[in-house]
């Protein structure tokens, strides 16, 4: 993980904006012929040849997307990316590019932005990112963020929401839940610090789901390695809010439905742990829990004995025609309506 130093403090005023994107951008490094012109013209100039240019925006908002007291900045860059990059890999892309907006209040010092251009800087030199672009601003509160990431793709390698059909396998890449409980241990050593800031807990049992929590990856690994399997998915999506909301949406657009079953939802034992501990039913947090950046897809079953024993894919279910509903099949084999509960609102009941 990432460490912090107590360091002075430079007011971004000293510098002036183009000394502040100077002084964060001047150490990063392109990657891609396809960026024929990146930072320091009025716009970035990309070269996606006889490719297709894949696009996703995001903003974030503290105090709505993410927390400082428990996110250290260089993680916030580094995840800001990798939320980004995710929704380019979920259309079976190469992610290429990226621009980052970014504006800050007068309660951050230049050591704190570039704690957080570490973190992006981290993530572009892993993924093979180039950073092109971007916006500097102040805001009259807190901090606000807004990344476009870039990709490309042969446009028969473009995998949508929409072309699921009945009887494909619906699988899932890695493990479910364990942002959202990495998530709730954070809350609850912030509550504790409060009380007694001495305290110096042990959060070493926690570190997975922690870590998946502050420094999530966006799964470029499973794209590449669909492709080495020679498996095109019928449909794909990211999940960022939740196993279910995710197949809802894959669901709708495709016009079917499906049958996701309990028991085989991937776990990390340590998040099953976690759940018994905060007395949360893990098949819920899985559900709804948000964060995970797991690849949710479809594949024709035909395509099964190729990702048949991989310990990087579960197959949770099948795909349906869409009158028969979207339901989940529970351990004791009662069929419950999938509802979109999102991360959001999870949080909130
Ligand atoms: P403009 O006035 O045309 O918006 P700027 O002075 O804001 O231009 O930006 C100058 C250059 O620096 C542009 O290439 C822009 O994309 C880049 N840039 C600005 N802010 C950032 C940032 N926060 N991160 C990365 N690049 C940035
Ligand atoms: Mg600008």
């Amino acid at each position: 993980m990432f460490e912090d130093k107590n360091q002075e403090k430079t007011s971004l005023e000293q510098l002036g904006e183009f000394g502040l994107i100077e002084h964060l951008t001047k150490d990063f490094k392109l990657h891609h012929k396809s960026t024929i012109k990146g930072i320091g013209d009025d716009a970035a100039v990309i070269d996606f040849n006889k490719k297709k240019a894949i696009v996703s925006t995001d903003l974030l908002i503290e105090g709505i997307h993410f927390d400082l007291s428990y996110m250290p900045l260089k993680h916030l860059g580094y995840k800001a990316v990798m939320a980004n990059l995710s929704d380019i890999y979920a259309m079976n892309a190469t992610a290429t590019q990226i621009t980052v907006s970014v504006a800050v209040s007068n309660r951050f010092p230049l050591e704190a932005l570039e704690e957080f251009y570490k973190g992006i800087a981290l993530a572009c030199e892993l993924y093979k990112i180039d950073l092109v672009g971007g916006d500097t601003s102040s805001s009259t509160k807190g901090m606000i963020i807004s990344i476009t990431a870039m990709g490309q793709a042969p446009k028969e390698d473009i995998v949508y929401r929409s072309k699921a059909k009945p009887n494909d396998l619906l699988v899932v890449s890695g493990d479910l839940g364990a942002a959202y409980m990495g998530l709730q241990v954070l809350k609850r050593e912030k509550e504790v610090f409060k009380v007694n800031p001495n305290n110096q807990p042990d959060l070493s049992t926690y570190s997975y789901i922690i870590e998946r929590q502050l420094k999530p990856e966006a799964r470029k690994d499973i794209v590449e390695l669909l492709k080495k399997l020679g498996i095109q998915p019928t449909s794909m999506i990211d999940i960022s809010d939740g196993l279910s909301s995710e197949i809802l949406h894959l669901c709708k657009q495709s016009e079917v439905g499906c049958n996701l079953y309990e028991d085989k939802i991937p776990l990390d034992p340590t998040v099953i742990s976690a759940c018994e501990e905060f007395k949360l039913d893990s098949t819920l947090v899985a559900l709804s829990g948000g964060e995970d950046y797991e690849l949710l897809f479809t594949i024709d079953q035909k395509k099964f004995p190729e990702l048949k024993g991989n310990p990087n894919f579960t197959v949770v279910g099948h795909i349906t025609e869409k009158n028969e509903g979207a339901h989940l099949i529970s351990r004791n084999n009662s069929k419950i309506p999938l509802t979109a509960q999102g991360w959001n609102s999870f949080a909130k009941a």
